[in-house]
């Protein structure tokens, strides 16, 4: 292919015990999807359908990676979750498929300008500036099902300078893995390379230029990320 301006590489995933890296495609989140941290936002955590929201694919962070604090925001907040890889492709996929289109899964960090998405909120704009920023999406090593297997339940915690900030478990979730890949394929048709931020436990609050996040989900892996200074 020949293209008028340089091009880039692919935003990709390294994979446990694999050679290869795992493409990566789009990003979608989920919003809510933790009764307590449903609570702590101010909203009521009855089941309402889920909700999505997308990240750039090149928003993607590695484990390890230093990051830049983000510009335009003093209110960066860390939200720890559980990200599931489409290996499939899919439309309308039912529940009972859903794991049949999953290849992988990791610890990933739904980075938020707080700031920023609460202004989208309160003027009912859309919540990109708040969502999908540059590095707003670390993502560590995927670990494949075919290893690991499709966990459903299992600490799944964060540390801030080594301090417990978020902990909560898998089974809390208020939508599955497997019922947020049938309600998200009803929306649009999932591809191979996907990847899905399925929501985060209590707890979530600021990050500070410096300070070092550690994520771990049991069964999963973990992911470690460092903050740098205020661009
Ligand atoms: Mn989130």
């Amino acid at each position: 292919m020949q293209y008028v301006i340089p091009s880039w590489d692919l935003p990709s995933l390294a994979v446990e015990g694999e050679a290869g890296r795992f493409p990566v495609r789009r990003i979608y989140c989920v919003g809510r999807n933790y009764a307590e941290h449903a609570r702590e936002m101010g909203n009521d955590p009855d089941r309402e359908p889920p909700f999505f929201f997308l990240k750039p694919a090149d928003s993607l962070a590695a484990n390890g990676a230093k990051i830049p604090y983000p510009p335009a925001t003093a209110n960066l907040h860390h939200e720890v979750e559980l990200v599931a890889a489409i290996g499939k492709d899919g439309a309308e996929i039912a529940p009972e498929a859903a794991r049949d289109h999953i290849y992988g899964y990791a610890v990933g960090l739904d980075l938020t300008r707080r700031d920023l998405q609460q202004i989208s909120k309160d003027r009912r704009w859309p919540w990109d500036t708040g969502k999908s920023f540059d590095s707003g999406a670390p993502c560590g090593d995927l670990a494949p099902a075919a290893r690991i297997g499709h966990p459903e339940t299992g600490a799944i915690v964060l540390d801030v300078e080594g301090e417990r900030r978020q902990s909560g478990d898998l089974a809390d979730m208020i939508w599955s893995v497997p019922e947020i890949v049938g309600h998200l394929s009803r929306l649009f048709t999932l591809r191979a390379g996907d990847l899905i931020y399925t929501g985060t436990p209590a707890g979530v609050g600021p990050v500070l230029p410096g300070q070092r996040l550690d994520a771990a989900i049991e069964g999963v892996g973990t992911l470690s990320v460092s903050v740098g200074d205020s661009a």
